[in-house]
């Protein structure tokens, strides 16, 4: 068996890449290691509907569940400040839906897809699998956290758990975030509606025990009942692994290519994938090693600056302890409020934070945390 490229990991990241070779014209295998695309879900399913289009994956009535109106976000206390994020138009997708249209995409562009497959190792231009060895030219790692995780590169990893749950409790439309530097060290927890009654509860945080902190959480709110429950590993900590290492590429999760803020990855994993993708077939065409060159380059373009500001938001969010945390979500004034609905992006929301901050006031938040780590959030000069 041969092909141009194999790619291991069926979900976002891999399944775009896959389609971005086909669709050029190579021949390009899929392994998934689950036994289905799209499963075991491990997201919220929150995206921008720009992002999807920019994915040409668009909105399609069979894997978006729900438009999100409003974004609430807590302290500690119980205070709050709530956003209008109808300017940032995003969706609640059904993830394994979408993983699934991808994987159509993909193999209607020529790809093969196999599930209940594992990659092994690379080396030699063979691909060594739970099926045989495949010849290949490229190896794509598309193999989410793990990969990061198997590289000992531990000091992004977050722990997560999210349940699945009916409680009237759940507002449709509506995101919750809440901030808590004890219950949840690093990171928030989070309620995201599917639909009015429905949604995804979960937290994560740095060596927590999230099962623990998810279910303190959801007993605190109120009557609920859970239909699914998940535990697994988030990454927070920016563009990490190699993206070019010799004859492997490496995308999405795997790479670090999730928000450092949100952990968010459907948009830019996949973009990474995409970016990815086109870079190898131009490496397949020219047989020159230099256009692979042309992924990282892409990626920091496009990503580069905002994911450096993200990096030092998440710093400087990680450092505030629950009274600063207070403090800061009592300055959003409703106006300010309003300012950020008005000019945040989803995808590249780096500027809201920066808002949220400056209502707290740059000189109070410089006694209390780093100027390096301020200057890096305002100008995005560093690397990811
Ligand atoms: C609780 C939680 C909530 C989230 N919520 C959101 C959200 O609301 N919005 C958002 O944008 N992002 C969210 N994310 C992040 C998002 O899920 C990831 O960034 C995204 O799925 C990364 O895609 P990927 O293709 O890089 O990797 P993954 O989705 O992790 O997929 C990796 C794939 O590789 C397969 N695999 C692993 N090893 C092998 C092997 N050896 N051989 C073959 N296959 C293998 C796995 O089975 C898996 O299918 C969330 C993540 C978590 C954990």
């Amino acid at each position: 068996m041969r092909y141009d490229a194999v790619i291991a990991g069926g979900s976002i990241a891999g399944l775009l890449c896959a389609r971005e070779l086909a669709r050029r014209g190579h021949s390009v295998l899929v392994l998934e290691k689950g036994h289905e695309i799209g499963t075991p879900e491990h997201c919220g399913g929150l995206v921008s509907r720009s992002g999807l289009d920019e994915l040409d994956i668009g909105p399609s009535s069979r894997h978006v569940r729900g438009r999100i109106h409003r974004a609430a976000l807590y302290s500690p206390n119980g205070g709050s400040f709530e956003i209008d994020s109808g300017p940032c138009d995003i969706v609640e997708v059904d993830r394994r839906e979408l993983d699934k249209q991808a994987a159509r995409q993909a193999h209607d562009a020529g790809a093969h897809i196999r599930t209940r497959s594992e990659f092994k190792r690379f080396g030699g231009r063979v691909a060594k699998t739970s099926f045989g060895d495949i010849e290949c030219d490229i190896l794509v790692d598309a193999t989410g956290v793990t990969s990061l995780i198997m590289k000992k590169m531990r000091s992004g990893v977050l722990v997560s758990a999210q349940s699945e749950v009916s409680a009237d409790w759940i507002k449709e439309g509506c995101v919750e975030v809440h901030l808590d530097a004890v219950k949840y060290p690093g990171f928030f927890a989070w309620s995201i509606a599917s639909e009015d009654g429905r949604g995804k509860v979960g937290v994560a945080g740095a060596e927590i025990n999230a099962s623990q902190a998810l279910h303190d959480l959801l007993e605190s709110r109120g009557r609920y009942s859970e239909t699914r429950r998940i535990n697994a590993p988030i990454w927070v900590g920016g563009c990490a692994a190699k993206l070019v290492d010799g004859m492997t590429v490496t995308v999405g999760d795997a790479a670090g290519q999730s928000k450092p803020t949100t952990a968010g990855g459907i948009f830019s994993c996949g973009m990474g994938g995409i970016m990815a993708g086109a870079a190898i077939s131009d490496y397949l065409e020219s047989g020159d090693k230099a256009a692979l060159e042309s992924y990282p380059r892409s990626w920091n373009a496009k990503f580069g600056a905002e994911f450096t500001r993200q990096l030092a938001a998440r710093r400087l969010l990680a450092r505030l302890d629950n009274g600063t945390i207070d403090e800061l979500v009592g300055a959003v004034t409703p106006k300010i409020a309003s300012e950020i609905s008005k000019d945040g992006t989803f995808d590249f929301h780096v500027s809201s934070i920066v808002k949220m901050l400056g209502a707290y006031g740059t000189m109070r938040l410089a006694r209390r945390l780093p100027m390096s780590d301020i200057a890096r959030l305002m100008t995005g000069v560093g690397k990811v």
